[in-house]
């Protein structure tokens, strides 16, 4: 059984997200979406809202689930059997960031395959960084995340 997780931030979970996630649970028999949230780290939209929110967007996919967790992402993927962490590239900065922490997890983890997904032009240009900054000015958000707020 092939088991996936798919890291991130998600401080929102946006479109460019979803079509990751979308796109990697018809790679993998089993795709988790975990949340890293480091209790010390100060987040814009609480954990469990996330979860709520993520929860609620991919309900149709039978083979997704959503967790939180607070620790290294190779020991949570350790932890959940899953020998796949998904990522997405949109541009060289990813890379450049994803490339060094593949490296880390995989010496960690050895069995552990980063495996990456070249955004859908349309969600290229979406970020959780310019989401919240939109949302902090009030303004809609709707076309940026797959889910209401
Ligand atoms: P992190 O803080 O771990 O980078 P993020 O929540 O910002 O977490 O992103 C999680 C993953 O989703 C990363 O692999 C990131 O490159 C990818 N990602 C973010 N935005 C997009 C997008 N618009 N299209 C495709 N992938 C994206």
């Amino acid at each position: 059984m092939k088991i996936a997780i798919f890291p991130g931030t998600f401080d929102p979970f946006t479109r460019g997200h979803e079509d990751i996630a979308r796109r990697g649970a018809k790679m993998f028999d089993y795709l988790i979406i975990g949340i890293g949230h480091n209790s010390q780290k100060k987040r814009y939209f609480p954990v469990e809202l996330m979860i709520e929110k993520i929860s609620e967007a991919l309900s149709d996919l039978p083979n997704v689930s959503v967790k939180a967790y607070d620790l290294l992402t190779a020991e949570f993927a350790r932890k959940n059997q899953a020998t796949y962490i998904l990522r997405g590239l949109r541009n060289t900065t990813d890379f450049e960031y994803e490339n060094s922490i593949a490296q880390a997890n995989k010496q960690i983890y050895p069995e552990l395959e980063t495996v990456f997904l070249i955004t859908s032009p349309p969600y290229a240009h979406i970020s959780s960084t310019i989401t919240r900054e939109i949302y902090k000015y009030g303004k809609s958000i709707s076309e940026f995340v797959p889910y209401s707020l």
